[in-house]
């Protein structure tokens, strides 16, 4: 049986010294463009002996703070400051990047839920499966850089898996305070096995992920988060000599199970009663949804199941049953 191969192509040589940007090119035929491909925006920048880093944004195409960070850093990086390689992709899932939206205008597809991804499938999972088995292989570490997107707003932190293993939990953790966000979560019950980070995690990388922000824009505050702790990850891999030093420890939290979630049961206009960075406690009032269709219908309360710090909330106020309005996480 032929083995499968990715049918994109990077236009650019990335295993030469050097700093080099170009594309990788996606054959796509539409009516617009019958002998087209997607141009997915690479770079490549090597130097001297060391490790390769591959750090990647838009996953989803509506988190910004990690498409301008890796956007800056293919600008100011030069080959002569960097020992190893460093593979970037600010803008992963480009269809979805270029609408602005957390899935791909194309196929529908959400990047972070189809990968290792299928050479023959959909775009989105085409693009998946070059990054599963083209550029993780390349790799000995990788950072994915979101955020909440359009649909929620974070507490900016990095934000993990939680390693079974005791020496791959000290490797995690130093490189989490490295990286320098006020908080590290660490997450014991993934949402999906179908991400970068599942990816990265089965190939063997030193990898985490952030949720920097949200609401489908980026703050000062969040993105001076991202543009440095990118820095400083390259830095701690021995990458690059220099990078903004963390001004404050990172605050190490965990994010469990279904007690730490608040789901809307209903459809209305969800009216929160806690604000982000808020302490609360298991009963306390999380908020209400209200019935605009049925004006004199008393509101649904709805009331938190564990206790925690609320670490992201749900910005749109239209809600329907399914919609994660909130979640907290707990001190380790
Ligand atoms: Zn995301």
């Amino acid at each position: 049986m032929a083995v499968k191969r990715s049918p994109l192509r990077a236009d650019i040589d990335l295993e030469a010294p050097g700093k080099r940007v170009g594309h990788v090119r996606l054959p796509y035929s539409s009516h617009e463009s019958a002998y087209g491909w997607i141009p997915i925006p690479i770079a490549v920048i090597k130097g001297g002996e060391g490790p390769t880093v591959l750090l990647t944004a838009g996953n989803h195409g509506d988190e910004y703070e990690g498409q301008i960070a890796l956007l800056k850093l293919i600008r100011a990086l030069e080959p002569e400051q960097v020992r190893g390689r460093v593979i970037v992709l600010p803008r992963m899932n480009l269809p979805a990047a270029a609408a602005g939206r957390r899935t791909s205008p194309i196929d529908g597809g959400n990047l972070n839920r189809v990968f290792p991804g299928d050479p023959d499938g959909t775009v989105t999972e085409q693009i998946a499966a070059y990054v599963a088995s083209v550029l993780v292989p390349m790799a000995q570490a990788s950072l994915d850089i979101h955020s909440g997107g359009s649909s929620l707003d974070y507490l900016p932190c990095a934000y993990a898996r939680m390693p079974q293993d005791a020496d791959d939990r000290a490797r995690q953790h130093a490189a989490l305070q490295a990286f320098g966000a006020p908080r590290a979560i660490l997450v014991e019950s993934p949402l999906t096995n179908f991400s970068m980070s599942a990816t990265a995690l089965a190939a063997g990388h030193l990898h985490f992920s952030t949720e920097i922000g949200g609401s489908g824009t980026t703050r000062p505050a969040s993105q001076a988060i991202a543009d440095d702790g990118v820095r400083r990850f390259l830095a701690h891999l021995g990458l690059i000599a220099d990078a903004p030093p963390v001004t404050t420890p990172t605050r190490m939290m965990r994010v469990g199970g279904a007690e730490h979630y608040v789901y809307a049961p209903v459809r209305g206009l969800f009216e929160p009663a806690f604000t982000l960075g808020d302490d609360v406690v298991r009963g306390q009032l999380a908020g209400r949804i209200h019935f605009p269709e049925e004006p004199e219908r008393a509101p649904r309360e709805l009331h938190f199941a564990g206790d925690g710090m609320l670490v992201c909330r749900r910005v749109v106020s239209l809600v329907a049953p399914g919609d994660c309005l909130a979640h907290l996480a707990s001190d380790i």
